[in-house]
């Protein structure tokens, strides 16, 4: 008996792990498709493990399905829960025999362990480890209850009920460490990636990510010979805004214009700050003349916004902007960002708060 549980438990890690790559870049669980999923790989563990049973009498078999049940519970709710209980039901009807009885215990134990999973995770207040183990021991009771029903309590059941009860307390308590190992990495390794390519302060893009947006949009605008725009933005004399103001304050202004850029710009253009008061827009599939219209509105609302301070103040800041198109203005790769930078420093040169020409 022992032997057939490390098998099971081989079979669990081995799931573990390939639940834990499938759901590596979405680990939140938070779309009705993830828990299907979810539940559809759970379901199929449990059909592993159920193939893998331990013939206990002639009628019954025992195994750790219901710990597959219990997983997708526990990450993916009611639906993910359902879903793992039909598929190990459907698996026990077309691969496994038996009276008609026992099938419909056994199909009824599956879908009310999953119902009570799924209340527990949901209703229960208390850590992880408790619902966890709550949910265990609810679904050890409905097991053995369905044996009970089945077979009547004898010495030999009693026996198997104390050595079933230990085991799978066992195996349960090593799968919730090692599911919430996976589950933690996951969401570590997204935060991580997430945080590489977005600035802290505004949540735009960072200058990092903004390289591999401009080496794209470069590339695909040659591939589909579209004009590529870019606008370099800088914030006039935003020193004196920290002077004055406190460097507090420059950051929220940073913070605020940085959500303005977003909110006044197409979904599909590439906001990015580059650096300190710095900001870049890169527009796919468009001409200079547009560019230019683009930046002269952005300058126009930046100027007529009231930027807001910590302290109940507002203040009112002007930017200015130097743009450039790929196969329009230049038609090399290293000229496109230097015409845009030159076209900038052209525009402080003569004056600020304005969009300079080439
Ligand atoms: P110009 O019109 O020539 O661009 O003048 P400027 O004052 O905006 O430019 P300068 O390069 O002289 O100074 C940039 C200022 O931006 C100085 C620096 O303190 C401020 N700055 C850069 N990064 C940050 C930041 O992350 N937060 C805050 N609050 N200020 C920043
Ligand atoms: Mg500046
Ligand atoms: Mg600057």
């Amino acid at each position: 008996m022992f032997k057939d549980f490390l098998i099971h438990a081989s079979f669990v890690i081995t799931f573990l792990f390939i639940g834990g790559s499938l759901f590596k870049n979405n680990p939140q669980m938070d779309t009705t498709l993830q828990k299907l999923k979810l539940g559809t790989l759970a379901g199929i563990l449990g059909s592993v493990l159920m193939a893998f049973s331990i013939q206990i009498t002639p009628v019954i078999i025992m195994d750790l399905r219901h710990v597959a049940i219990l997983l997708s519970a526990f990450y993916g709710g009611f639906t993910a829960a359902f879903m793992a209980a039909a598929i190990v039901n459907i698996s026990r009807l077309v691969f496994f025999n038996g009276s008609l009885e026992t099938f419909l215990v056994t199909v009824l134990i599956m879908f009310l362990i999953a119902v009570f999973a799924a209340l527990i995770r949901k209703n229960v207040r208390g850590t992880d480890f408790f619902k966890w183990t709550l949910m265990g021991v609810v679904s050890l009771i409905t097991i053995s209850s369905g044996l009970l029903y089945l077979v009547g309590l004898t010495k030999q059941v009693y026996q198997i009920l104390v050595n079933y009860w230990l085991i799978t307390t066992i195996s349960g308590v090593l799968v919730y460490f090692l599911a919430g190992y996976i589950v933690r990495s996951n969401l570590m390794f997204m935060q991580m990636k997430t945080q590489s390519v977005t600035d802290f302060l505004t949540g735009l893009n960072n200058v990092r990510q903004f390289d591999s947006s401009l080496n794209e949009s470069l590339a695909s605008a040659r591939d589909l010979n579209e004009k590529l725009s870019l606008l370099m933005i800088d914030i006039d004399h935003f020193k004196k805004v920290n002077d004055t103001y406190g460097h507090q304050a420059g950051d929220e202004v940073l913070r605020q214009l940085g959500g303005l850029l977003i909110t006044c710009t197409h979904p599909s253009d590439i906001v990015s700050r580059n650096g300190g008061e710095e900001f870049s827009l890169l527009l796919k599939n468009c001409s200079y003349s547009k560019a230019q219209e683009i930046a002269e509105r952005l300058r126009g609302i930046v100027e007529n916004h009231c930027f807001s301070l910590p302290n109940g103040n507002e203040v009112r800041i002007t930017i200015s902007i130097g743009a450039s198109t790929y196969l329009e203005t230049t038609h090399c790769l290293d000229e496109f960002v230097k015409q845009a930078d030159d076209t900038l420093y052209k525009a402080k040169r003569t004056g600020r708060n304005k969009v300079a020409l080439l």
